[in-house]
């Protein structure tokens, strides 16, 4: 409001002298006008004067009255018709005699006598023009002078004045003639002030007009700014709370409406939807710590922000290492093997973190949503879920599309899912035996207990309901039941054999997430009267970057127990040589994919050489997973392992078979490695 008062202050007093200016300029201008015409007026009187005297001087004979006194006597009677004409200034004329002698009557106004004076006996004087303030009155004036016109005038002038100043022709007097402006004056100051006054008042409307518009622009500037301040802070909030703040993908929240929208119209374009899982995410949080986790899901948002740029679509991210994308069908991409070939390639480029490069993969689950069908959103996202699984089930690091087999897998899915903890309960679930074999004896050490599920009368696959299990949360009661069984085993084959037997069995990376795991271990053991010093706990490598205190800690409470710890399908997973040392294993289980394969491929041979000579470098027990043929024994035993599993020696096993095995292996003290 300042500079604005400020500024109107400024203008207004600009505004006041331009008024006066103007209102004056007027006035002055009329002035000059009025008094020229008046100038003009006093000529006429002057000329008619002039005309009927010099008749009159020309006519005059001795006795008549003098031309002069004729002059006065006539100007005064024509003054005298005029003086009821208000269109004119009052008039007044005079007519001093020439210098020298009074022939009418002397000037009174010094000025006026000297400018006579000064133009008396001349012959070339002009008419003198003045305006003057006199005695607070506005008179216009002209000096006109008088020529002598004959001898008869000039001598008459000569004699009267005792002189022989003038001749014929000479300026031997003057008519001063006075316009009183006064009245005109005053009332041009009366107007001029009346349209001053009229000029600010103008102005002041115009300025009032142009005042209330600023104020009122001004009130509806700061009212839309106060608007767009307002819708601002809410976008603003609104994107904050709709948008996830590290990434700076939209949230669960806008997906879920994005999908309702399109499925509650009728649908008129067909659309993708794909879910995204970061592939062992959780293991490079752990192993290369959080930051580099964060930069790996910044670098993942701002791909599929790009890929949601270019299909004209929707990226979401909806928790930890899961995303989402709505993509209409369009020529970009015309179908889901497009778009999941797109993201696959595109999230699987290599992402650089303080230096250290990151390589990312994802496996992703597609769906398509076409016009013309009823879609319910949580069957959409039901069929979408189970193609991610499925891209997950078939070895990650790919895209899968919802498909009927899918269905049918989903429908097997939930099939077991439901199935599962019921035939735990019930104790319906068997176990086999595999052995560990010494390579250097062939005596069997251990039987490795695996579990064995039949659904339907149909055998489930293990890893198959290990991995649900694991999902669904019941794989703790699992693995108590499968180690309850194979404690079991070891007491009766110790009581058929004579000799102690010794059972190993797994326990999933998610049961040392329960705090005392270590003793509901050693519970199940003794219940199952099996001393704890004949069992060996196969754990996986997820079990370190789980979390690596509540870990030790477990395994260190299995050892105190006597209870051996074994880690189990090693070489597979992300655990460091630092986590290696920490963790307190006895034996660690090279994974059966380094000898697949491995008589035909130089490079895969190299690297079992040098896992197992790592694994013996940490001073632990080795045994050497999936040998098959007498080629794969021998190279395991090339390298100095002490153990040795699989089909060359036994399959898994039933309860029978493997005392049976057990019976004749290991009382025999045969020093060949096949049995
Ligand atoms: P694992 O612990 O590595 O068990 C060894 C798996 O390798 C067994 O498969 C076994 O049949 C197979 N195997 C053994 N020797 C050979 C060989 O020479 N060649 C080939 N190709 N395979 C061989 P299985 O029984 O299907 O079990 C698969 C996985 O399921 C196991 O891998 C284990 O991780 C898991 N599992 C089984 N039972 C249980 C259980 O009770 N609890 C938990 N947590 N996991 C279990
Ligand atoms: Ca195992
Ligand atoms: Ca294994």
């Amino acid at each position: 409001m300042g500079p604005f008062r400020h500024q109107s202050l400024g203008s207004a007093s600009l505004v006041f002298t331009g008024a006066l200016v103007l209102a004056l300029s007027f006035f002055s201008v009329s002035l000059w006008e009025f008094s020229r015409t008046e100038a003009d007026d006093r000529a006429r009187i002057v000329q008619l004067a002039e005309a009927f005297v010099g008749q009159y001087a020309e006519e005059h004979t001795e006795g008549m009255p003098l031309p002069a006194a004729f002059r006065r006597m006539g100007l005064e009677t024509f003054l005298q018709a005029r003086l009821g004409n208000t269109s004119h200034a009052p008039v007044t004329v005079r007519v001093p005699g020439p210098p020298g002698a009074e022939l009418g009557f002397t000037e009174p106004l010094v000025h006026v006598a000297e400018e006579i004076d000064r133009i008396a006996g001349t012959r070339d004087a002009g008419i003198h023009e003045e305006l003057r303030v006199e005695n607070w009155r506005v008179i216009g004036r002209s000096i006109f002078p008088t020529f002598a016109r004959s001898e008869v005038c000039v001598s008459c002038h000569n004699r009267e004045l005792g002189t022989d100043r003038y001749a014929v022709g000479d300026v031997m007097g003057a008519f001063v003639v006075e316009s009183d402006l006064t009245a005109y004056v005053v009332r041009g100051l009366g107007y001029a002030g009346v349209a001053f006054g009229l000029l600010l008042f103008g102005y002041q409307l115009l300025a009032n007009r142009e005042h209330r518009r600023t104020r009122a622009i001004v009130e509806l500037e700061g009212q839309v700014k106060l608007e767009r301040q307002q819708r601002e802070a809410e976008a603003h909030s609104n994107f904050v709370l709709s948008h996830d703040s590290l990434t700076g993908l939209a949230r669960r929240s806008v997906f879920m409406d994005r999908l309702k929208d399109l499925c509650g119209e009728g649908l008129e374009a067909a659309f993708f939807i794909a879910l995204i899982d970061l592939d062992e995410f959780k293991s490079v949080n752990d192993t290369m710590g959080h930051d580099a986790g964060d930069a790996l899901l910044v670098a993942v948002g701002t791909r599929l922000k790009q890929i949601a740029v270019e299909g004209g679509g929707l990226a979401a991210r909806l928790g930890g290492d899961e995303f989402a994308m709505i993509i209409p069908q369009s020529a970009t991409y015309p179908s889901m093997h497009a778009l999941g070939s797109r993201l696959v390639e595109f999230i699987g480029c290599q992402v650089t973190h303080n230096g250290c490069a990151i390589q990312p993969s994802s496996s992703i689950g597609l769906c398509v949503c076409v016009p013309g069908r009823h879609h319910d959103i949580s069957g959409l996202l039901k069929h979408t879920d189970a193609a991610l699984y499925a891209a997950k089930n078939g070895g990650k690091n790919q895209f899968c599309q919802f498909n009927e087999n899918i269905l049918q897998d989903l429908k097997r899915r939930s099939l077991i899912t439901s199935a599962l903890p019921q035939a735990i309960k019930r104790d319906e679930l068997n176990v086999v035996f595999q052995p560990k074999v010494c390579l250097s004896s062939g005596r069997p050490v251990e039987f490795e207990t695996l579990a064995r599920w039949d659904l339907n009368s149909k055998s489930v696959c293990p890893s198959e309901f290990v991995r649900i299990a694991e999902e669904t949360g019941t794989i703790l009661d699992l693995d108590l039941a499968t180690l309850m069984n194979g404690a079991r085993f070891a007491v009766t084959a110790s009581s058929r054999t004579g000799v102690p037997v010794r059972i190993s069995s797994n326990i999933s990376a998610l049961g040392f997430r329960t705090p005392n795991i270590a003793e509901k271990i050693v519970t199940c053991l003794r219940q199952a009267s099996l001393a704890p010093d004949s069992v060996t706990i196969e754990v996986t490598e997820s079990v370190l970057v789980e979390n690596i205190e509540t870990a030790n800690e477990s395994l260190s409470r299995l050892r105190a127990n006597g209870i051996r710890v074994a880690l189990d399908d090693f070489g597979t997973g992300y655990s460091s040589l630092r986590y290696l040392q920490q963790l307190v294993f006895d034996e660690i289980k090279i994974d059966r994919s380094f000898l697949q394969d491995i008589a035909r491929d130089d490079e895969k041979h190299f690297l079992f050489v040098k896992i197992v000579e790592m694994a013996k470098g940490l001073n632990k027990e080795v045994v050497v997973e999936g040998i098959e043929d007498q080629t794969q024994l021998d190279l395991a035993i090339s390298t100095g392992a002490n153990l040795g599993q699989g089909y060359f020696f036994s399959e898994p096993l039933d309860e029978t078979a493997a005392l049976d095995y057990a019976r004749r292996l290991i009382g025999n003290r045969a020093g060949s490695a096949a049995g």
